[in-house]
C-alpha cells in the first residue's frame, strides 16, 4: 500500500510500462495484478550501471547513495555492471567506495574481467595481443590468456580491445595485419562514446574497434553490454533468476536493451524531462520502468 500512495506522488515523474501477464519462462514470478514497481520492490538483485547512472566522471550521482543503501537495508543485493575495459573490478570498486557507496571486487562485473572470461568460455585459452590497459592485459592473463606484446613478431590468435588512451596507428598498423593473418577480433564493447562533464562526448572502446573494423572489412564480436555475457555473468553471482533482478541503466541500447534481452526487468535513467517520459513509452518497448533519474527510484522504493 505505501508503493502504491508514493506511487501516486511521484506518478508524474515516471512512466510504468503496461504489465506484460502470465509470463512463465526465465523464472518470472510476477502475478497477474503485482504492479511493475511491485515487483521492482519485490525483485531480489538490482544491478546498476556505473557511468552516466551511478556517477558521472568522479562525481556521485543524485540519489545513488539513497538508492543502494535502502536496497540494501532491505536485503536487496546491489551489483554493478559496466562496460568499463580500462579498470579492474577492484579498482572500480575502490572508486565506488571514494564516492560513499559500499562495494566490493566481487559487486562488479566490469568488461575489463569479462572479455577475457568471454574469450576463455569461446575459445579455450588464447595466445593474445591487447590494446588497452595494464589492468586488461592482467584480467586476460588471470582468465588464462598468455598475452604477448603488441610488437611481438608472431601472430596471435587474437587481438583483443579496451579502452586504450595509447591507441595510435602503429598499433593499428599492427593489430590489423594481425587480423588479416588470421587473428581473432574480440572487443570490451562497442560504445563509441560516453558523456564527460561539460556536455563533452569521450571517445570510448568501440570507436577504436571501428577503426579496425574499418580497416580489415570485418566485424568485431564484443563481450560487453548490450551482449548477454556480463549480464550473465551478474546472474551468476548470486544463481539469481533474471526474471526477478532488475537492471538499471542511463544507456537505452546498451542497458535497457541487453538487459531485456537477457530476461531482466530494465528501469531506464532517462534524463527525459516530465513530460517526455510520459510520452517515451511506446518508443522504448524494453523499458519496463521509465524514471528521469535515480530520485525517481528512490521515491518509488518509499524514500
Ligand atoms: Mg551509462
Amino acid at each position: 500500500m505505501r508503493i502504491a500512495a508514493l506511487f501516486a506522488v511521484v506518478r508524474g515523474f515516471f512512466c510504468v510500462k503496461p504489465s506484460v501477464e502470465g509470463e512463465g519462462g526465465n523464472g518470472r514470478l510476477r502475478s497477474k495484478n503485482e504492479t511493475v514497481e511491485e515487483l521492482l520492490w519485490r525483485a531480489n538483485a538490482w544491478f546498476f550501471d556505473l557511468d552516466g547512472s551511478i556517477h558521472f566522471g568522479d562525481a556521485v550521482a543524485p540519489g545513488a547513495r539513497e538508492v543502494v543503501a535502502r536496497l540494501r537495508a532491505a536485503g536487496k543485493r546491489v551489483a554493478y555492471v559496466t562496460n568499463n575495459s580500462r579498470h579492474s573490478a577492484a579498482e572500480i570498486a575502490a572508486k565506488l567506495r571514494g564516492l560513499g557507496l559500499a562495494a566490493e571486487a566481487e559487486d562488479v562485473v566490469a568488461a575489463t574481467e569479462g572479455v577475457g572470461r568471454y574469450a576463455r568460455e569461446r575459445y579455450g585459452s588464447l595466445r593474445v595481443k591487447a590494446a588497452g590497459s595494464d589492468a586488461l592485459r592482467a584480467a586476460l592473463a588471470a582468465a588464462g590468456h598468455e598475452v604477448v606484446g603488441i610488437d611481438d613478431e608472431a601472430c596471435p590468435e587474437a587481438v583483443v580491445v579496451g579502452l586504450d588512451r595509447a591507441f595510435a596507428y602503429a598499433k593499428l598498423a599492427r593489430l590489423v595485419r594481425d587480423i588479416k593473418r588470421g587473428a581473432k577480433l574480440i572487443a570490451a564493447n562497442a560504445d563509441r562514446s560516453h558523456p564527460g562533464s561539460g556536455g563533452a562526448s569521450v571517445p570510448e572502446t568501440g570507436a577504436l574497434v571501428a577503426a579496425i573494423e574499418a580497416a580489415v572489412g570485418a566485424r568485431a564480436e564484443f563481450a560487453g553490454k548490450p551482449e548477454p555475457h556480463l549480464f550473465r555473468y551478474a546472474l551468476e553471482l548470486g544463481g539469481w533468476q533474471a526474471g526477478n533482478c532488475v537492471m538499471v541503466g542511463d544507456n537505452y541500447g546498451t542497458d535497457i536493451v541487453g538487459g531485456k534481452r537477457a530476461g531482466m526487468l530494465t528501469a531506464w535513467l532517462s534524463g527525459l524531462d516530465e513530460s517526455a517520459v510520459a510520452s517515451s513509452a511506446s518508443s522504448h518497448p524494453d523499458a519496463d520502468l521509465i524514471v528521469r533519474h535515480l530520485p525517481d527510484i528512490h521515491h518509488l522504493l518509499g524514500g
